[in-house]
C-alpha cells in the first residue's frame, strides 16, 4: 500500500530515545522517537518499502527506523523527478542561483546541529561534521557565481555568414549515489553544480546513513516550496542495493554520479555504460605520502596524523602509505607513534575528542582482519593494533589507530594495493625520490597523494610527468582535506570522476554544437561541392 505524508512525520507508534539523539533529531524537525520514519520524497514524504535502520556507532543505539521505497514508490518518485526537471529547465539560471543562495543560507543556519547529525549518525568526530556540513555551504556559493557563468562559446566557421555556438543545456535527472563516509557533502557537490544546471536530482544515500539524507532533504524541500519549485527537484528515496540497482538501470537517469567503492563502482560504470548513459564515478582511494630528508617536520608529522586517523580513516583521502626518507625515518616515526599515544578517543560528539568510532561493527572484522594479516606476514606494529576494550568504550566501534611496518614494500602485495577503510598505516623506506614515486603510483588506485619537500626541484617532478598519478597531488599538504574550489576526484580504479569546482559542472549538461547560417547561400563544409 503506498502511505503519502506532507511532512516526514511518525508512521507508527513511539519508541524512546537517548536525550543524546533526541536534542539533535528534534532541532532538525525529525521525530525523534517515531517508531518509523518515511524515507521518500518527491514533494511528498512516502516510504512503504524495507525498513533501515540508523545505528549510532558510538553507543550501539538505534537511532531511527526508516521506511525505503518500494518498486511502486521508486518508478512514482522518478516520474516526479522527470516533471520538476521539466519545470526547472525552463527557469533561468541566474533564478536556479538564487534558489541555491536562499539554500546555502538554510544550511548555514543549521551547520552546526547538522555536524551534530553527522557525527550521531556516521560517527566522524563534530569539527569533521560541521566541516562537511560547511562543503555544502562553499559549494552552494560555488554554484550561485557558476548559475552566472556556465557559459558556452562561439566558433569560428570557414563558412561565409555562418557562426558555431556551442550551447549547454540541462541534461534532465541526476542520480546521485552516495557513501556511508561523506553522507552529506557529496549529495551538496552534485545537487548545486545540478541544480545550477537546470536539472532535477534523485538521490539515493548509503543505507546506513538515512538521516542525514532526510534531515538535508528537508531543508532543501523548504526552500523549494517557498519559491513555487517541485519538490522533487531534490528527491530522495532511501534504500539499499536494490533502489540503487533500479536507478542505475533507468533510462530516466542520464548522468549517474556514483560514490562508494571500487567493486561496486566497477558495477555501476557498467551498468550505466551498457544503456550508452553517463556516469562521474568516486571510488575508493588508497593514498600515499612522501616525506623527504629536507622536509619540515613539524607540519608533516600532524599532516600525516590527521591524514591516518582524521574520520577514523574513513575517508577516501585517508593517508594510507607513508613512504619515508631513510635519513629521517626513525625521529619521524618516533614523533608520530608520539602523536599517536596522545590521541582522545570516545564519543565523537565530545568537544576534544579526535578518535570516534568506525561505521559498522562489520568495519571492525575488516580491521582486525587487516592487522591479523599485517602480522602474519612478519610486520612491525608500531602502535595500535586492537579493539578498544575499556568499559566506556564497549558499546562503539572502537578501534587503535595502527602504524606497521610492512618487510618490504611489494605494491602487488594486498597489504599494500588494497584500500582497508580504517585507520591503519603502513610504513616504508626509501632511498631516492624515484623509487617513492614509483611505489605511489604502483597501485590500482589514484585519488590523493602528498609530497613533503622544501626543494623545488622535487616539487617539478612530482608535479610533473614523471611524477603523481593521482587526481589528487599535494605539496606540503596532506593527502585529506580538499577544498571545493578545485576538481576533485581519482584516477585509474578511483574512477576519474571529478566533482565540485574546475570545470566539474560542464558534465552537467548537454552540449549542443549549433551551426547558424545568416547568409544567403548554403556552402558546404570542407568545400564540398554537391550541385548537379
Ligand atoms: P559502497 O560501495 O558499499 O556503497 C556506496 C553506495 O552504493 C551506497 O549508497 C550503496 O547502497 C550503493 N550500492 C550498493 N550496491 C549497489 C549496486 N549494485 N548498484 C547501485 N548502488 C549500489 O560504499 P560505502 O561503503 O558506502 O563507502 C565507502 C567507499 O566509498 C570507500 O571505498 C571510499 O573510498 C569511497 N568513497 C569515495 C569517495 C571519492 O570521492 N572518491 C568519497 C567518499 C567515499
Amino acid at each position: 500500500m503506498l502511505l503519502r505524508h506532507t511532512v516526514c512525520g511518525t508512521l507508527q507508534g513511539a519508541r524512546s530515545l537517548s536525550t543524546r539523539a533526541s536534542a539533535i533529531l528534534s532541532s532538525l524537525d525529525i521525530p525523534a522517537g517515531a517508531a518509523e520514519l518515511p524515507g521518500v520524497y518527491d514533494g511528498q514524504w512516502s516510504g512503504s518499502g524495507d525498513v533501515l535502520e540508523s545505528v549510532c556507532p558510538t553507543t550501539g543505539e538505534v537511532l531511527a527506523r526508516v521506511r525505503s521505497a518500494t518498486p511502486h514508490e521508486l518508478h512514482e518518485a522518478l516520474g516526479k523527478s522527470k516533471e520538476a526537471y521539466l519545470h526547472l529547465r525552463t527557469v533561468p539560471a541566474p533564478k536556479r542561483g538564487e534558489l541555491l543562495r536562499q539554500i546555502r543560507e538554510a544550511l548555514s543556519a543549521k551547520r552546526d546541529v547538522l555536524g551534530a547529525l553527522v557525527s550521531l549518525e556516521m560517527g566522524k568526530i563534530k569539527t569533521e561534521g560541521i566541516g562537511e556540513v560547511q562543503e555544502f555551504v562553499d559549494i552552494c556559493d560555488y554554484a550561485v557565481g557558476l548559475s552566472r557563468m556556465m557559459n558556452g562559446r562561439v566558433v569560428a566557421s570557414e563558412r561565409p555568414g555562418h557562426t558555431i555556438l556551442e550551447v549547454p543545456n540541462p541534461i534532465g535527472v541526476v542520480g546521485v549515489l552516495t557513501a556511508f563516509n561523506f553522507p552529506v557533502a557529496v549529495y551538496g557537490w552534485n545537487f548545486s553544480l545540478s541544480v545550477a544546471a537546470g536539472n532535477a536530482n534523485v538521490w539515493k544515500p548509503s543505507p546506513s546513513t538515512p538521516l542525514c539524507s532526510i534531515a538535508i532533504t528537508k531543508i532543501i524541500a523548504r526552500v523549494l516550496e517557498k519559491n513555487g519549485i517541485p519538490g522533487a527537484v531534490s528527491t530522495l528515496i532511501t534504500g539499499g542495493k536494490d533502489v540503487g540497482e533500479a536507478i542505475v538501470a533507468s533510462r530516466d537517469v542520464p548522468l549517474v554520479s556514483f560514490t562508494g567503492s571500487e567493486a561496486v563502482g566497477r558495477v555501476v560504470g557498467k551498468a550505466v555504460q551498457s544503456r550508452f548513459g553517463q556516469s562521474i564515478l568516486e571510488l575508493g582511494g588508497n593514498n600515499a605520502s612522501i616525506i623527504m630528508p629536507d622536509a619540515d617536520m613539524s607540519l608533516a608529522v600532524p599532516a600525516v596524523f590527521f591524514g591516518a586517523i582524521g574520520t577514523a580513516g574513513q575517508r577516501c583521502t585517508s593517508t594510507r602509505r607513508l613512504y619515508l626518507h631513510r635519513a629521517i625515518a626513525p625521529k619521524f616515526l618516533d614523533a608520530l607513534e608520539k602523536l599517536y599515544a596522545t590521541i582522545s578517543v570516545g564519543d565523537p560528539l565530545v568537544d576534544d575528542t579526535l578518535l570516534g568510532p568506525l561505521h559498522t561493527r562489520a568495519a571492525v572484522g575488516i580491521y582486525s582482519d587487516a592487522v591479523e594479516r599485517l602480522r602474519q606476514s612478519g610486520a612491525d606494529i608500531l602502535i595500535g593494533g586492537r579493539k578498544y576494550d575499556h568499559a566506556a568504550l564497549s558499546q562503539g566501534n572502537f578501534v587503535q589507530p595502527t602504524i606497521a611496518v610492512p618487510k618490504t614494500v611489494d605494491p602487488a602485495d594486498k597489504m599494500w594495493s588494497t584500500e582497508t577503510f580504517a585507520p591503519i598505516l603502513n610504513v616504508g623506506l626509501f632511498d631516492e625520490l624515484e623509487q617513492a614515486i614509483e611505489w605511489n603510483n604502483a597501485v590500482p588506485q589514484g585519488l590523493s597523494s602528498s609530497l613533503w619537500t622544501k626543494d623545488i626541484r622535487n616539487v617539478g617532478k612530482w608535479i610533473g610527468p614523471e611524477g603523481s598519478d593521482a587526481g589528487i597531488v599535494n605539496v606540503n599538504v596532506g593527502t585529506s582535506g580538499a577544498e571545493i574550489g578545485a576538481a576533485f576526484g581519482g584516477n585509474k580504479s578511483t574512477g576519474w570522476g571529478r566533482e565540485s569546482g574546475g570545470d566539474a559542472w560542464k558534465q552537467y549538461v548537454r552540449w549542443s554544437a549549433c551551426t547558424i547560417n545568416f547568409s544567403d547561400a548554403a556552402p558546404l563544409a570542407q568545400g564540398v561541392n554537391f550541385s548537379t
